[in-house]
């Protein structure tokens, strides 16, 4: 059985929305006897820290959603990601950028947008800048990104809720100009490297995941399988964000709601219990079709995040 995980950037802790998420991706593993792994992707020394991992990994234990193996640190894992990156060079698929974020952002804006292109798709500027162009921008001090060719072809897959998709490929970004390794391909290798047949998130990464498959492509990896499950909205139809009152698990416990309460609120809003239940997560499991996932977002009545 395809092995599924949750990935999970320590940028921030997570909100109800995030933890709505890593209780599908745990349900569709669990409920296929498979291992569910735990990465967190902190490649982004700037914005990861170590108190978000520990309270991220304390509020899935607190709802119940348990892990197999070691859990994996996407910035330990520079090495693979630099095999990848080596072995992208030798396909002769990838060239330096020189473009600075705003350069991009104006040309993007500027240019008509494929069919299902990804928001500021990259117009393609360095693609085939000469020998002597290249060395001008070194010699000005400017530090290339590494884009990999994806010249606007169109790749499809079926995803396991969505159905169907397609998406243009434009030439993207596998290392930053720092030397980080993108997410894009962090993403890949790691999946790759942790044995992942089945990828669960939420459907905001929908639109990035041709590139990712584009990728698995180019490496020779076998890809996983797809679920973008639809994302939570707040009672105004907006994306969950922390601004919107009572929306992690902490602020949850301060309202008077235990992590119980919020894992009823996920199982009613899932189908899968009834109004005022009590269920632990192992109950969920046989319960569980992922044929009666819906597309559509859950939007959370007001009273969930109403702060008191
Ligand atoms: N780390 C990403 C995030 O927190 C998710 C990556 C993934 O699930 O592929 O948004």
């Amino acid at each position: 059985m395809p092995d599924g995980r949750f990935a999970p950037s320590p940028s921030a802790g997570l909100h109800l929305g995030n933890l709505r998420t890593a209780l599908i991706a745990w349900l569709f593993a669990r409920s296929t006897e498979s291992r569910f792994l735990v990465r967190i992707e902190d490649l982004d020394p700037v914005s990861s820290r170590a108190e978000h991992v520990e309270s991220i990994l304390a509020d899935l234990a607190s709802l119940g959603i348990d892990h197999d193996g070691p859990i994996m640190f996407q910035s330990e894992r520079r090495e693979a990601h630099e095999r990848a990156l080596a072995a992208l060079l030798a396909t002769g698929e990838t060239y330096s950028c020189f473009c600075t974020r705003k350069e991009i952002l104006a040309e993007a804006e500027a240019a008509p947008r494929a069919p299902h292109a990804p928001a500021f798709a990259y117009t393609g500027t360095c693609r085939d800048l000469s020998t002597r162009d290249r060395n001008e921008r070194e010699a000005a001090g400017r530090r290339p990104t590494l884009r990999v060719r994806g010249e606007g072809h169109s790749f499809g897959f079926v995803d396991d809720v969505m159905g169907a998709y397609e998406g243009t490929i434009d030439d993207f970004v596998v290392r930053r100009a720092d030397g980080v390794p993108a997410y894009n391909l962090a993403v890949v290798v790691d999946d790759h490297d942790q044995g992942i047949g089945q990828v669960v998130r939420g459907d905001d990464l929908l639109e990035t995941t041709p590139r990712q498959l584009f990728l698995s492509e180019l490496l020779g990896f076998a890809p996983p399988q797809y679920a973008h499950v639809p994302l939570v909205l707040d009672s105004s139809g907006e994306r969950l964000a922390k601004r919107h009152g009572a929306v992690t698990l902490d602020d949850q416990s301060a309202v008077g709601r235990t992590p119980k309460d919020v894992l009823a609120l996920f199982a009613v809003s899932l189908g899968l219990a009834d109004e005022g239940e009590t269920v632990r997560a192992i109950d969920l499991i046989e319960r569980f079709d992922p044929a009666a996932l819906g597309r559509q977002p859950w939007v959370m009545p007001a009273w969930i995040t109403a702060a008191q």
